[in-house]
């Protein structure tokens, strides 16, 4: 745990947050401000700050995210008519919390 990490916060239950899903190594939930119908973000319970953090043996947290945002866009009704994963990296990326995690974004009317 990393102090004064509101996704660390989020994994150790310090906070109200819903989590939607979770296995040993990642939760799921509603990100506050969405930018699409169903919007979720999948996120690692081990801290790890962007994609440029990962080692090699963090390879199977990759895996296990995006497996993860898969069975939540089935669960979310979003999977056939599409959606988008989305790692943000660093602020050039658009990123702003600095735990890893993996934006799911579907649900527009096509
Ligand atoms: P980033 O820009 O770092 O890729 O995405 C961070 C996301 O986390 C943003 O979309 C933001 O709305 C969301 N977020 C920030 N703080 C909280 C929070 O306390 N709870 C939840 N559920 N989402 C948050
Ligand atoms: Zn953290």
């Amino acid at each position: 745990m990393t102090p004064e990490c509101i996704f660390c916060d989020i994994v150790n239950g310090h906070t109200d947050t819903e989590v939607l899903y979770e296995t040993d190594d990642l939760i799921v939930f509603k990100d506050i401000n969405p930018h699409a119908p169903v919007h979720l973000l999948v996120v690692p319970k081990k801290h790890i700050r962007s994609i440029n953090d990962l080692s090699p043996t963090d390879d199977v947290i990759v895996s296990a995210l995006i497996a993860a945002g898969r069975h939540m866009a089935q669960e979310s009704g979003v999977a056939l008519s599409g959606y988008k994963l989305v790692f943000n990296v660093e602020r050039g990326g658009g990123q702003m919390i600095f735990h890893l995690h993996l934006h799911l974004l579907g649900g527009w009317k096509r």
